[in-house]
């Protein structure tokens, strides 16, 4: 597991001031479980990531795309906020 460390804004969070978002499980996903299941390894999973408290939220809502859809409308957002 990777440690805390918002995607979005990159900070370090303290446990209770963010969480980790588990997106769409597609096929992708399932056979990397599978395989890390396989070789009895744990690894970050490849549909989570950390989400620091400001960013959650909106995080939270797009929980049913496969996170790469969902973290390519994060960026969009976050990015047009901030220029
Ligand atoms: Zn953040």
């Amino acid at each position: 597991m990777k440690p805390p460390i918002c995607v979005i804004c990159g900070k370090r969070f303290s446990p209770g001031t963010g969480d980790i978002i588990y997106f769409k499980e597609t096929e992708e996903v399932k056979e990397w479980n599978k395989k890390m299941e396989r070789e009895g390894r744990v690894g970050h999973p490849i549909n989570a990531e950390w989400f620091c408290n400001e960013h959650l939220e909106q995080a939270s809502k797009l929980r049913d795309l496969p996170i790469q859809e969902a973290m390519a409308k994060l960026k969009l957002i976050y990015s047009s906020k901030e220029n």
